[in-house]
């Protein structure tokens, strides 16, 4: 714990991280304003990590809103619904935020089609089981709407010999610009304890601790409020750095522990949802609903209308701008937020279930890249700003060598999370990240070559 947190009491983690500007000031007080259908939906079959889902309907049908329309293919998958009435007008390739196109239902909306969920079935949710709780969790296509998109049913289940006693509620939202997870632990705090409850059921942790940074005191004190003295869950506020909302700084910060190298939060007995997540969770199980919207917030300087938009899956990215007042063809548009996010090549991109945010610079403005690269200065901020302690300086060094091998036996590329504070802080503007992005690549794919 440093100095400030000291004083103003808030944990977090010991070691890096960085304090960019907030730029929340646009949106946080915004309430999630709900968006109207665009005319054409395209819903990938891969919006989560593992298998993609496999479709169960044809080109030609009409489908209902929040209706099964692709099942999960295996354990680490989920099923995707449909966003609103329509037909089904095809099932083919479509760009996507990563670049290659890849498998979608794509859906042509009714003219007509209302906000009203017919497809849902009321379920009891005090009196199910854990595992059928799972089940549940798994047949909503929930996955981690922080970003990460990891299949939600999947954490639930410890492996053999490991138990979970422990839930860790990620509410810090530590990105620039990025409020949707702000507004909806203050306007929908009563669905997040909900999920929050439901997803203890089914780990079987007896604790929850949500972390909530302490620029969103207003949140805290709005579960606080909610809470009463429900003993087994607990908010705390987390200092405002960034990446404080990676699992692996929150569960430092909460917990005081750290997760060993390789590890998971499993390891040490934990679950890390996020608050969108959970709250999601709360909304839907009750009517066992699917997921087919998300809070999206837009903002940037080149956004008329920014705010956090209550969004149907699937909604083309240029559609969503247009509706926020950009002109986007003048603009670099990032998806998710501008440490961490994508910048995405067309506006035909659908958001899709991970996609926390659109962050849009107007054309004179650089959320950032495009500057000139120097030579290293042995400067060592980037070790410094480093939350893993890696030594980002040492490993662009053997990247530019190709020494990727080295990079992984000998630095722990590995351990790195591709966060962006090293790249942040650099002063020679060296893409840090982006090198270790690659790094990473070439050592998946290299055995694959050779054999
Ligand atoms: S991107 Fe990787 S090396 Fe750079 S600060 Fe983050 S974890 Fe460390
Ligand atoms: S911050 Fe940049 S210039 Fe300084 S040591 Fe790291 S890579 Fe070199």
């Amino acid at each position: 714990m440093n100095l400030l947190s000291l004083i103003k009491g808030h944990a977090t983690f010991a070691h890096g991280g960085v304090h960019p500007q907030e730029h929340k000031e646009e949106t946080a007080h915004l309430p999630i304003r709900r968006l109207p259908f665009a005319s054409k939906l395209v819903v990938p079959l891969s919006q989560h990590k593992g298998a993609p889902a496999k479709p169960i309907v044809k080109v030609g049908e009409e489908v209902v809103r929040g209706e099964p329309i692709a099942q999960a293919d295996g354990y680490v998958s989920v099923p995707m619904h449909a966003p609103a009435t329509g037909r089904v007008s095809a099932i083919g390739l479509w760009p996507t935020a990563e670049g290659p196109k890849a498998p979608a239902i794509i859906i042509d909306v009714y003219d007509a089609a209302s906000q009203q969920i017919l497809y849902e079935e009321e379920l009891d949710i005090l009196h199910l089981a854990p595992d059928e709780i799972v089940r549940y969790v798994k047949e909503a296509g929930l996955v981690g709407l922080g970003g990460a998109a990891f299949p939600s049913h999947v954490k639930m289940l410890p492996p053999t010999g490991k138990s979970i006693h422990t839930l860790v509620v990620n509410g810090c939202e530590c990105e620039p610009y990025l409020t949707c997870d702000h507004r909806v632990m203050l306007e929908h705090t009563e669905a997040l304890l909900r999920g929050v409850r439901i997803a203890m059921r089914a780990t079987g942790a007896h604790l929850a601790l949500i972390g909530v940074e302490d620029n969103k005191m207003d949140a805290v004190r709005a579960i606080r409020e909610k809470l009463k003295k429900e003993e087994s869950i607990r908010v705390r506020a987390v200092e405002a750095k960034y990446p404080q909302g990676a699992e692996k700084m929150l569960i430092e910060s909460l917990l005081g522990e750290q997760i060993p190298e390789g590890g998971l939060p499993v390891d040490l007995g934990v679950a890390v949802y996020n608050v969108g997540t959970l709250a999601q969770m709360g909304e839907l199980l009750p009517r066992g609903r699917g997921l087919i919207e998300r809070v999206v917030t837009v903002s940037g300087a080149g956004v008329e209308r920014p705010g956090n938009y209550l969004v149907p899956i699937g909604t083309p990215v240029g559609f969503l701008l247009h509706e926020a007042g950009v002109d986007a063809g003048a603009n670099r548009v990032i998806l998710g937020g501008p440490m961490m996010g994508m910048t995405v090549a067309s506006l035909d991109v659908p958001i899709t279930k991970g996609v926390s945010g659109v962050v849009v610079s107007a054309p004179e403005e650089s959320i950032r890249g495009d500057r000139k690269v120097f030579p290293c200065i042995k400067c060592s901020r980037c070790v410094e700003a480093c939350p893993m302690r890696l030594n980002p300086s040492m490993m662009a060094q053997l990247a530019k060598m190709r020494e990727y091998q080295r990079m992984e036996s000998e630095f722990h590329l590995n351990q790195c999370f591709e966060c962006g504070c090293c790249a942040y802080v650099c002063p020679a503007n060296i893409p840090l990240t982006q090198y270790f992005r690659i790094a990473k690549a070439i050592n998946r794919e290299r055995p694959a070559l050779a054999s």
